[in-house]
């Protein structure tokens, strides 16, 4: 049907839509508001980091809720340098240290909670791979295992030296010696393998290197009584990082459907709210695949956060949210990298 003057609205409409720039919105993805002695994987911001990014969100940006973003996506108005605060995994350090700092200055947060942690005083995979390989005194100087019936053998004849394992290295340099590269090499061997295996694979690797199999202090996720507390806070909102964190799309559908469903309802009956946010472990495209966003729709969430880094605008799909990791930057450095990312640099 050719309404008489549609044309002259449309061509209305497409020039007053190029005189005003795209609204654009950043979520930030953090993981832990600590300052350990060591950081490997870099997911750390010391408090002190943290409280200089919330002054810098507060006086240049528009602090607003993941889920108040995602329904401005769903109805096309993104509020222009919007930035939505995020952490994934539910470490307790988030209630300790983030959390009466997101309340001093007024700025919501959305916490990712993988749920078989819960309660457990039980480090994540990677956490207890650093105790392991990187953080023993001394390991011994050969290495074979097994995993998915492969056989892999490690030489470590260039081993750090007593207390060099006190010095920082991280993921982003270069192996130092042997175990940095056994570190990377079971990182990578470990991470598509299923909960169990890992476990297994774990505990074989602690009594090689014959360390005991502890939790350090502050490093597990909240438990029920410590969510709780998280999600009475005005500020906070809990989401669901799947029950095992393990890579979905190298799970089956059954696995994959259980992941995500279970997390939901297993959140919901602590804290007694709706759990509609959802956030992908490790969250890259590889990790994410096709079929998930929309199986992640169906059992009922509203989003779901990624993990690679663009810019929200309301054509960006809010099952498929892009993320920008945070180091540990003081504010001068976050505000430079925060200005580069809304020109898209
Ligand atoms: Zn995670």
């Amino acid at each position: 049907m050719n309404i008489p003057g549609a044309h002259k609205i449309k061509n209305l409409f497409l020039a007053a839509r190029a005189r005003f720039p795209q609204n654009e919105a950043i979520i930030l993805a953090y993981h832990r508001i600590f300052a350990p002695k060591t950081d490997p994987q870099l997911l750390c911001t010391s408090p002190r980091n943290f409280e200089e990014h919330l002054k810098i969100i507060s006086q240049h940006y528009n602090p607003i809720s993941l889920q108040a973003l995602g329904k401005a996506t769903k109805v096309n108005k993104v509020p222009n340098k919007s930035i939505v605060i995020t952490f994934d995994d539910g470490y307790v350090d988030n209630l300790l240290y983030a959390k009466p700092l997101l309340e001093k200055y007024r700025i919501p947060a959305t916490i990712f909670v993988s749920t078989h942690y819960v309660n457990k005083k039980k480090e994540f995979w990677w956490d207890e791979l650093e105790r392991i390989i990187l953080l023993a005194p001394a390991l011994p100087e050969k290495l074979s295992l097994s995993i998915n019936k492969k056989e892999y053998t490690w030489l470590l004849t260039n081993q750090k030296k007593h207390n060099q394992h006190l010095q920082k290295w991280d993921v982003l340099q270069k192996p130092k010696n042997d175990s940095h590269r056994l570190y990377l090499d079971l990182h990578t061997l470990l991470k598509p393998l299923s909960f169990e295996k890992k476990e297994i694979i774990l505990q074989k690797l602690a009594s090689w290197a014959r360390v005991q199999n502890k939790a350090r202090h502050n490093y597990h996720v909240a438990s029920h009584e410590e969510l709780i507390k998280l999600s009475r806070s005005p500020f906070i909102e809990i989401g669901s990082h799947t029950v095992t964190h393990s890579n979905l799309a190298a799970q089956t559908q059954e696995k994959q459907s259980y992941e995500i469903t279970q997390s939901k309802k297993y959140l919901e009956n602590i804290i007694k709210k709706p759990v509609n946010s959802f956030s992908y472990p490790f969250g890259t495209h590889n990790d994410i695949g096709t079929k998930l966003p929309s199986m992640v729709k169906k059992t009922g969430y509203a989003l779901a956060t990624a993990n690679y880094p663009n810019l929200v605008t309301k054509r960006t799909d809010p099952f498929l949210l892009p993320r920008y990791l945070v180091r540990n930057w003081d504010g001068k450095t976050f505000y430079k990298q925060v200005e580069k990312w809304f020109n898209g640099e």
